[in-house]
């Protein structure tokens, strides 16, 4: 059974997933909107995942005797200044994740509750990954500035992430 206190954060982490798959969806939009179609695609995709990570934790919550109980989801941002800008946005967000992730791993330890701990690697190393395609974007977007030529060449390459 779990603990009031890891249910509730749980919980909490399972709203912070969809309001993740909401912030992506929004950075679709927008990258719809000014005509980046690869953009909105990996964005689109993106959020989908993190719908999973939500779901993840759902289950997880329901195989351990819990209660999942749904927060309501903020508004996410709706515009943007730039393809840069929207990687660097979520380069912070998923720092943010990680960060929230950690905790979460710590309650676990100080609760000794080994389960959650267990299951919570996954998102650990989820986390890295996570950073680590953000960070190579927006490292890439500032080396190509305002140059449209390569961005619409990084639109054609993030247009071909698999998934659905
Ligand atoms: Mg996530």
């Amino acid at each position: 059974m779990l603990s009031q206190k890891i249910q509730d954060a749980l919980n909490e982490q399972i709203k912070d997933e969809f309001y993740s798959a909401y912030l992506y969806l929004a950075m679709s939009a927008y990258s719809e909107a000014t005509n980046l179609p690869g953009f909105a695609r990996w964005m689109r995709l993106q959020g989908q995942e993190e719908v999973s990570h939500a779901m993840k934790l759902f289950d997880y919550i329901n195989d351990r005797g819990g209660r999942a109980l749904l927060g309501a989801i903020d508004r996410p941002p709706a515009e943007f200044k730039s393809p840069l800008d929207l990687f660097e946005q979520a380069l912070e967000h998923e720092r943010q994740i990680t960060g929230k992730i950690h905790a979460l791993y710590q309650l676990a330890t100080q609760t000794n509750d080994y389960p959650t701990q267990v299951m919570l690697h996954w998102f650990i190393e989820e986390q890295v990954e996570e950073e680590k395609s953000a960070s190579q974007i927006v490292a890439q977007l500032k080396l190509v500035g305002d140059h449209i030529p390569p961005i619409l060449m990084m639109d054609h390459r993030l247009g071909q992430r698999a998934g659905e």
